[in-house]
Order: C-alpha cells, then sequence, then structure tokens
C-alpha cells in the first residue's frame, strides 16, 4: 500500500505534488491501493478548505485515490498505542519542566554536543501515569532510545545507519494528549499496511524515529523508503513559499497544464528517462524511482514552457478550444497556430481572445481597416486565403506595407503575430458572420 500524506497547510507545494504523482504511480506499477490521509494534526497550522484543495488538485492530475481519510480521526488510536508501549515498558511518562529541558540543550551547546534526552525520567514507574492523569499535573510520553542501530536502506539516497543516541528517547504523546507528528504517521501507516513510503529528503531524519516507533510497536514488515531530493529555485537555493512558481496554484494560474507540469515534474533529477515528452499512463510503463538523482534539480521554469507547448500541441482540438470556452474545433487548431509563440492558455488566450472581440479602428491604419471591413461585408464566399486576399487588395487598391498591417490588425487584433495564411482558415467564418 502507498500513500500520499499532505497536512492542509498551506497551498500546495511542487515538491508535494511530485511526491503525490510518484506514490501514486510506484501504487500503480506494483498494482497496489493508493491512499490519500490528511495529516491534519497540527491544529495551529491547520487552514480550512486546503483539504479540499488538495483533493482537488490531485483530480485535475488524474491520481485517483482508492481511500482518503483525515488523521486527526484517529486521536484515539495513537492514545491507546502511547499507552500500551508505555505499559509494556517501552516508554516511559516524562516530567521533565520546560525549564529544566531548556537548561539541558543549554548544556549541550556549552559543550559544543548534540542535546539529547537527559534520561531523567527513565525511571519513572509506569503507575505514574495514572497519578499523573489524575491529578491533572502536565507530563509527555517519550518512546525508550533504541537498542541497536536503525537502518533506513533508501531506494534513492542509499543506506543510512542511525545510531540509537541519535534516535534518542523522544516524545510521542504531547501533555494535551496529542500525538507527535513522528508517532502519528508511523502508527498510521502500520495500521494502513503502508509498505512503501516515497516523499522529500526533508523527511530523511524523521525516518528512523518511524522505523524505530514501528519495530517497538511490533511491526515486522520492512517498509521501503524512498527520499527525493529537495527542488531548488533559479538561484540554486531551496525552492520555498517565497518563489512564486512553487505553488501549484500559481503554475495553474499562469496557465501551465497539468500533463506538462506532471510530465516536469517527473524528469526532475531524472536524466535516465528514455524519453522527455510522456504522459502518466507511459510513465507508469518504465519509470524506475531508483533512477532519481541522489542530488538536489535545479527548477527550470523555461523547460516546463516547452513541455506546456508540446503537450498543448498533442491535446485534443475540441478540449483545447473549450479551455477557451469555445465549442469549436477550429479554435483549437487556431491555439495551435499561436503555438509558435506561446506556450501557455494565458498566452494563447492574450492573443485568441482580441481575435475574436471588437477591433479598434483608433490607430494609423483605422481608415484602411475601415476599407477593407466593408469590402469582407461585400465579399462573395471567398475559401482560401489567397483568393481573399487578392480580392481585398483589388478592391482596396492597397499594396505592402499599407496593406498588410491593416489586414492583419483588422483579422487578428494585433500587429504582430503567425502568417495570415495559417490563421484564416480557422478564422474565416467569424469574419463573415460579423461582416454581414
Ligand atoms: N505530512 C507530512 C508532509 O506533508 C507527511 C510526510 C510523510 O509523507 O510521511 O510533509
Amino acid at each position: 500500500m502507498l500513500r500520499f500524506a499532505p497536512s492542509p497547510t498551506g497551498d500546495m507545494h511542487i515538491g508535494n505534488l511530485r511526491v503525490a504523482i510518484l506514490n501514486y504511480l510506484v501504487a500503480k506499477q506494483r498494482n497496489e491501493p493508493f491512499m490519500v490521509r490528511i495529516e491534519d494534526t497540527d491544529k495551529e497550522r491547520n487552514i480550512e478548505g486546503k483539504d479540499t484543495e488538495i483533493m482537488q488538485i490531485l483530480e485535475k492530475f488524474s491520481i485517483v485515490h482508492d481511500s482518503v481519510h483525515h488523521q486527526s480521526e484517529h486521536l484515539h488510536m495513537h492514545q491507546t498505542l502511547a499507552v500500551r508501549l508505555l505499559e509494556e515498558g517501552k516508554a516511559f511518562v516524562c516530567t521533565c519542566t520546560p525549564e529544566q529541558l531548556e537548561a539541558d540543550r543549554e548544556e549541550a551547546k556549552a559543550k559544543r554536543i548534540a542535546y539529547r534526552y537527559s534520561g531523567r525520567c527513565f525511571t519513572v514507574d509506569k503507575a505514574e501515569y495514572a497519578k499523573l492523569k489524575e491529578s491533572g499535573e502536565p507530563f509527555v510520553i517519550r518512546i525508550r532510545r533504541p537498542e541497536h542501530d536503525i537502518i533506513n536502506h533508501d531506494l534513492i539516497k542509499g543506506d543510512i545507519i542511525t545510531a540509537p543516541n541519535e534516535v534518542d528517547s523522544f516524545v510521542i504523546l504531547r501533555a494535551d494528549g496529542t500525538p507527535t507528528y513522528n508517532f502519528a504517521c508511523a502508527c498510521d501507516d502500520m495500521l494502513s499496511g503502508v509498505d512503501f513510503i516515497i516523499r522529500g529528503e526533508d523527511h530523511l531524519s524523521n525516518t528512523p524515529k518511524q522505523i524505530h516507533i514501528k519495530e517497538m510497536l511490533g511491526y515486522t514488515e520492512e517498509t521501503t523508503y524512498a527520499h527525493l531530493p529537495i527542488i531548488l529555485n533559479e538561484h540554486g537555493k531551496k525552492m520555498s513559499k517565497r518563489d512564486k512558481a512553487s505553488s501549484v496554484k500559481w503554475l495553474f494560474e499562469q496557465g501551465f497544464i497539468p500533463d506538462a507540469i506532471m510530465n516536469y515534474l517527473l524528469l526532475l533529477g531524472n536524466a535516465k528517462a528514455p524519453k522527455e515528452i510522456f504522459t502518466l499512463p507511459e510513465a507508469i510503463e518504465w519509470f524506475k524511482l531508483e533512477n532519481i538523482s541522489r542530488s538536489a534539480a535545479k527548477f527550470d521554469i523555461d523547460k516546463l514552457r516547452f513541455l506546456n507547448r508540446e503537450h498543448l500541441k498533442m491535446m485534443d482540438d475540441k478540449k483545447l478550444s473549450a479551455l477557451f470556452g469555445f465549442a469549436d474545433a477550429d479554435i483549437g487548431k487556431l491555439a495551435k497556430v499561436y503555438l509558435e509563440e506561446a506556450s501557455t492558455i494565458n498566452e494563447l488566450e492574450a492573443r485568441i481572445r482580441p481575435i475574436f472581440s471588437p477591433k479598434n479602428f483608433d490607430n494609423e491604419w483605422g481608415e484602411q481597416m475601415r476599407v477593407m471591413e466593408k469590402l469582407i461585408a461585400q465579399a462573395p464566399m471567398i475559401d482560401t486565403f489567397d483568393e481573399f486576399k487578392s480580392y481585398i487588395m483589388k478592391e482596396s487598391g492597397l499594396k505592402g506595407k499599407n496593406f498588410f498591417k491593416p489586414l492583419r490588425l483588422l483579422l487578428t487584433g494585433a500587429e504582430h503575430g503567425p502568417e495570415l495564411s495559417d490563421i484564416y482558415p480557422y478564422i474565416k467564418s467569424y469574419l463573415l458572420e460579423v461582416a454581414s
């Protein structure tokens, strides 16, 4: 079982989307279910409605889940499992005060050593739990550190061995009774039988903790982990919220389409991909997670623009027309002519909309445009651009620049653009309709 476990705390980042796509893709390759788990246990950071937004984005990318649930629904289960570890002596109650912990941290800092839990509460009897609960005194539950090294045979990062000391005795249940991220995540993965986890390398240090939790809970299935390198911005820094292109919503707003974004994210760090332009069903056939480079990949918007154009070219004409609010397949064909100079929906829109809008005659060519407009109104049915051009030229007596500049403005509403002969077939009926 594979899963995508987003936190509903902000706009979806392309790194998250990449994780979603890859988990889905590997689930399909392995013929296993794909689950979405909304990790909403951090009440302070949750943003209302972001869960729905995440699901809508997945739908746009045709990432279909077999099940979906919210992690907060499992609170009781997390508490039960924490108490079970306590009863089995694998976890302990800790009453260290924030001041004591802070002093321990300061001490470690002064000694220039990594902070580890002091062990002050190691020997607190588990019977204390009931008493503390009764008295209402604050306490947390910590899991005991492991007794052996924890090994993660990471598919991308290679073998990573973590010493017991580094895993440490960490908090699994906070004073308010809520589970920490690592505990909730490990319990849920275990309970839903997740045995393959693909996520960002920012979680690499959590992995030994989660493996340890699952071991303590008696889970014996081995989980395969694959941690994806971060995505860098054009300055070589981690792509953060401040980089607009990191937001999937922003990319949509700019007119990038899901097929292209998906294609781009599957190419990131994947120099061994056998193809450059492909769809998700195609990638399911040949994609190899192990081929993803260990080092960070740089986000290249020009490459995304290129892929966007290629995917728009491949799009069905009618479907492309619909993106501009037209039903006629001709508009899709017209858009493809404009792909010579545009690569996003927005850029196409900016060129196509004026063609089908009232023209502005208030310019140096206005007079000639009026003459031509009248001629089109009187024109017999003209089929080819050559016939059309000859007719207008002959009747207006205009030539060269005096002919082509006003004609282009009248037909397209713009001074520059693709060959008029390439555009004409798809705007012919509109010209006649307006003229009549
Ligand atoms: N909620 C975590 C995140 O969005 C999930 C990490 C994981 O996949 O385990 O980063």
